[in-house]
């Protein structure tokens, strides 16, 4: 929208509605608090109440690269991220376990897995699946609460002996909140009294209806214990990538969005970076929440140190100035001097939400603007 209310302006600034329409009164524009203002008197406005509205207006669009969109001819195929939810001891974790496990490339003596917050799989047509390793319907709202929607498919855990449970009713509910696909993975199905019948009935409550009953929702039997049925599994998660024709340009400078992040012991501040686009870099300068940094070392999920990294690879990334939080953005940019100045602006921005009760983004207020 072009305009806003008084009301919601205030409230993206934090300022009370009786000063704004005050100001607006001197402005020779009255207005009360439930009208609506066009952009160039909000921006006054804003100016007025002391706030740097140009700058940040188009740094912020510069930061975010939300206005660049990739032209088609750049797009080229990237891997689905996929996220497993479920109820507890459903087999979550055991099956993110089982996955992995089967990506151990040959020849190295056990398998030495890195826990970087995600992995990649190669499926049995060769192409590759991102898993997001932090299970579970917490982390997936936090990140979408942050803006960061990451998930391109979830995987619904259910046991076959115990079928669906108020967290798997909950995951049923994110995922469609998040218009994000589902397949189901019915899982245990090596134990006694396991019924994946009853589970595939028992979606259709919850409007999943799976193909053998004339939906599209695709549902795999596994047993993560056994390690039966994940290639299955992944031929599944790869049939519905294919469908969504998952894209992003590599050609660029990078973008991408924190997994996790820690301070390392020896190795200071390290972040697990999910690439959205772009390449990646040693070298490269970036910006990563209110921090800025240059990329010292790169670390793929099987502990290799690399060079570079491409949309929806997860990576460790070295040379942060301090830690980001899971959910921001990492942008990189072309000089020093733009890094510092991205950073101190979010540092400032963050500052704010801190200390004032309902959060000033001038951020916000421009996406209610734009
Ligand atoms: P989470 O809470 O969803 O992460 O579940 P876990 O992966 O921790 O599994 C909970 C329990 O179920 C553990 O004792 C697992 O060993 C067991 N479990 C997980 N998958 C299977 C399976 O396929 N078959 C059997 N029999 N047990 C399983
Ligand atoms: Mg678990």
């Amino acid at each position: 929208p072009e305009s806003i209310t008084v009301q919601d302006l205030a409230n993206r600034m934090a300022e009370k509605v009786s000063d704004l329409t005050k100001a607006l009164f001197k402005m020779g524009s009255p207005a009360s608090s439930i009208d609506t203002i066009d952009q160039d008197t909000a921006e006054l406005l804003v100016t007025e109440f002391g706030h740097e509205i140009k700058r940040v207006s188009e740094g912020d669009v510069d930061i975010r690269h939300d206005e660049d969109v990739d032209d088609a001819e750049h797009l080229k195929p990237r891997a689905p991220v996929v996220t497993i939810m479920g109820h507890v001891d459903h087999g979550k974790t055991s099956l993110l376990d089982a996955l992995r496990g089967a990506n151990v490339v040959a020849g190295e003596a056990g398998g030495i897995t890195q826990h970087i917050g995600a992995y990649q799989v190669k499926t049995p047509d060769g192409s590759i699946v991102t898993f997001l390793d932090t299970p579970g319907h917490e982390a997936f709202t936090e990140m979408r609460q942050r803006g960061a929607n990451v998930t391109d498919i979830v995987i619904l855990v259910v046991a076959a002996d115990d079928g669906l449970k108020p967290q798997s009713i909950e995951a049923i509910k994110h995922a469609k909140a998040a218009g994000v696909p589902i397949i189901v993975a019915i899982n245990k199905v090596d134990k006694e009294g396991a019924n994946p019948q009853r589970v595939r009935e028992r979606l259709l409550e919850h409007e999943l209806v799976v193909e053998e009953m004339g939906g599209d929702v695709q549902n795999v039997e596994v047993s993560a214990l056994k390690k039966t049925g994940l290639d299955k599994l992944l031929e599944a998660i790869a049939m519905q990538a294919e469908i969504m024709e998952l894209k992003a340009n590599p050609d660029r400078a990078a973008e991408g969005t924190v997994i996790e992040a820690k301070l390392d012991k020896g190795r200071g501040p390290v972040a697990t970076i999910l690439v959205r686009r772009g390449t990646l870099k040693v070298g490269d300068i970036f910006v990563c929440g209110a921090e800025s940094g240059r990329v010292r070392a790169l670390i793929d999920d099987q502990g290799k140190q690399i060079k570079s990294a491409t949309p929806s690879m997860p990576v460790e990334v070295l040379g942060l100035g301090g830690v980001p939080m899971a959910g921001d953005t990492l942008t990189v940019v072309e000089n020093e001097a733009r890094a510092r100045e991205v950073a101190a602006y979010r540092h400032g921005e963050a500052l704010k939400k801190r200390t004032v009760q309902a959060p000033v983004s001038l951020e916000g207020m421009f996406e209610a603007l734009a």
